[in-house]
């Protein structure tokens, strides 16, 4: 079972994960208020779409950097000196960094957003992860890039899973069996994924403790408030996950 916490709900605007993480991080998914999809051909949201996440995090900022998502396993680690004054960080599926003051973005429609902090090294992870980037173990990658870059431990890190399809709607081709062969479940004659169960067993794996990761079990295919590709098709818009490092904190160790 998933570890349960009360999601606060502001105005049904945003599901807020922030209070599982403490006072120094911001984290949340915006529901249908405001479509994420970014134009064709450019990764940079629009001011309209900037304005919407500021007010949701009570913030003032000019960028919300993001990248162009392509259903990898590549993660970007986001340094000061990668940052050129722009929104566009170029293609991958998730950015760690430890810069305070800097939001992460990912879009997503039924894919799952997975937000990962270490509170000992302050830095903060955001992926998208559909079944393609967690077939690939983007979120051990992750995980890797936080240990090479700060020295991260498995034990110390805090994970949400915001809304993503659940088993109750994923229905998948009897192929992903052979992907997923411990998290496709059959129901008279058709298959489903369980994509939050996936990338769960691979943290467990990792060492992450049950109780520091909370799956807020939101289905994307049965909440109308919520963004889904599989119920509403191409004309689905895309919902943003945000976290932000609040202050730097460093704690000596
Ligand atoms: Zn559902």
């Amino acid at each position: 079972m998933p570890t349960k916490m009360p999601v606060k709900n502001k105005n049904g605007s945003i599901l807020n994960f922030s209070r599982f993480f403490g006072r120094e991080v911001i984290a949340f998914t915006a529901t249908r208020g405001v479509d994420f999809t970014l134009k064709e051909g450019s990764a940079k949201p629009t001011s309209q779409q900037k304005g919407f996440l500021n007010k949701s995090a009570k913030s003032s900022f000019k960028h919300f950097p993001t990248f162009r998502q392509v259903h990898g396993r590549h993660v970007l680690l986001i340094k000061e000196n990668s940052l050129y004054d722009s929104d566009y960080l170029g293609e991958a599926d998730g950015a760690i960094t430890n810069l305070p003051n800097l939001p992460l973005t990912v879009r997503t429609a039924d894919c799952l957003p997975i937000f990962l902090y270490d509170p000992k090294h302050q830095g903060i992870a955001l992926l998208h992860a559909g079944w393609r980037s967690s077939q690939k173990g983007i979120i051990a990658n992750a995980v890797y890039l936080m240990k090479k870059s700060w020295g991260t431990k498995a034990k110390d890190l805090k994970v949400v899973f915001g809304p993503a399809i659940q088993e109750c709607c994923y229905q998948v081709g009897s192929e992903f069996r052979k992907y997923f062969p411990k998290d496709v479940t059959k129901k008279g004659k058709n298959y489903f994924l369980d994509l939050p169960r996936v990338n769960r067993r691979q943290l467990t794996k990792m060492g992450i403790k049950r109780n520091n990761v909370f799956d807020c079990a939101r289905c994307t295919c049965c909440d109308p408030k919520l963004f889904s590709f599989r119920r509403e098709g191409e004309k689905a818009g895309r919902m943003a996950s945000v976290m932000i490092l609040k202050s730097k904190n460093l704690k000596k160790h």
